[in-house]
């Protein structure tokens, strides 16, 4: 067992902590109060290379796998959670084409995202098909060397600003075996934004409705050889990200904490700094422990993922790192503002903002609840045993 960062990962986490602290610290609080999609952030991470840390070099990416991501979002996220969702993005928009495309696709519609020319978006939630993935009703019917789709897909990250799209899309009737996706340009006859949420956090980054009315791609823009991905597709690549989304929460926390440390070592109370109160100490080493279990549950789904050894087999992992991490950043965050007081209530210090973005994190990307079904399966199946 191996706890020393590589070299490559220590150079990532670097780079990325520079960023976080000049280009992403001093803007966090108006990107939150404007929502305006930080376009300064995502330059930064082009210019330095973060966009396609988990995709092929040959492709313009740097290959540096999940782990390498985690430690970059980690980062970020200590400031500013809609960043580590920016950095997420352009692997969630494109591990599809990277597990399930051909080599053309890989070319064609990855390296344009690995290289920052343009920005993607995951769209697989509809109005009626959350959680439940299979009920999903957007259809691609195949008329000559074409595929028309039609159908609406909703809260989509970056769907609003998003120059190309991963859809996901049945092509026979309702039968869930036949979901299989297709990579859609904004600027496709058919395509509309239909509207844009109004939100309670990650507001840098927005999500809305996308309506696709009979919209027509070529046959070369389904995901991989043939139809049907099926189930596989998604899960894939939700599986592959689910620690990544855990780092979120992670930097979430360590900003958090190291926030609300730095005002008890100041703001005095009963004579002395609430550093010397043993309730706030006990607060303290508490959101530390957590920190710390949860930074090891996402360094190690990470590092399955980059094995690759991250299977139906071993899933649950996957989501046992997620569903802790975003759980514990929504009771640092509580705590950190408990420790302010009335202060951490007041939009003058970040504490709010870090509050209102974890909410997010327990939901996205598979819900807490569906984590727990995941890994309930796994022990009821025996595929985690503690002998
Ligand atoms: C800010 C934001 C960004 C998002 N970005 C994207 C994106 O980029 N792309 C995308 O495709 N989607 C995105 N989503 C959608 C997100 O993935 C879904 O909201 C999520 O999967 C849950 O689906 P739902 O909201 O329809 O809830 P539902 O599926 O309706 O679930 C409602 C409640 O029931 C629970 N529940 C459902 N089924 C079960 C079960 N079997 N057992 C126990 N409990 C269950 C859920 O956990 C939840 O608490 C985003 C959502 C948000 C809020």
């Amino acid at each position: 067992m191996q706890f020393t960062l590589a070299e490559e990962h220590q150079l990532i986490q670097q780079t990325a902590r520079r960023i976080a602290q000049d280009v992403i610290a001093p803007r966090a609080a108006a990107v939150d109060a404007t929502a305006q999609y930080p376009e300064d952030y995502f330059r930064a991470f082009r210019d330095a290379g973060l966009l396609g840390i988990t995709l092929p070099r040959e492709v313009g990416g740097a290959d540096a796998g999940t782990l390498a991501l985690s430690l970059a979002v980690e980062e970020v996220a200590k400031y500013d959670c809609s960043a580590g969702l920016m950095l997420l993005l352009s692997s969630l928009s494109t591990h599809t084409i990277k597990f399930f495309g051909t080599e053309d696709q890989r070319r064609d519609f990855i390296g344009p995202i690995a290289r920052g020319e343009k920005k993607g978006a995951f769209c697989l939630t509809e109005p009626d098909a959350g959680s439940d993935v299979a009920a999903l009703r957007t259809r691609a019917v195949r008329d000559g060397d074409d595929y028309v789709i039609s159908g609406q897909k909703c809260y989509i990250s970056a769907g609003p600003i998003a120059d190309q799209l991963v859809v996901f899309a049945k092509t026979e009737g309702e039968n869930p075996r036949s979901l299989s996706a297709f990579v859609v340009d904004a600027d496709m006859p058919g395509f509309e934004v239909t509207s844009v949420d109004r939100k309670m956090g990650v507001r840098g980054v927005p999500t809305g409705v996308l309506s696709f009315d009979e919209v027509r791609v070529p046959r070369s823009r389904l995901v991989g050889e043939a139809e049907g991905l099926g189930m596989r597709g998604p899960l894939t690549t939700l599986n592959s990200l689910r620690p990544v989304v855990g780092a979120r929460g992670v930097g979430l926390a360590e900003g958090a904490l190291t926030y609300a440390l730095d005002y008890a070592r100041e703001r005095r109370a009963f004579g002395g700094p609430l550093t010397e109160l043993q309730a706030i100490q006990m607060k303290l080493a508490d959101m530390a422990i957590e920190i710390e279990a949860a930074r090891l549950l996402v360094y190690q789904g990470s590092w399955m993922v980059d094995q690759p050894d991250f299977g139906p087999s071993k899933a649950h992992y996957l989501s046992i790192a997620k569903a802790y991490a975003t759980e514990m950043a929504n009771r640092v965050a509580s705590e950190a503002i408990q420790i302010l007081g009335a202060q951490g209530y007041m939009m003058d210090h970040p504490l709010e903002r870090h509050y209102r973005d974890a909410r997010q994190l327990m939901i996205v990307e598979g819900t807490s609840e569906i984590q727990r079904v995941i890994i309930s399966r796994a022990l009821i199946d025996r595929n985690l045993v503690y002998p």
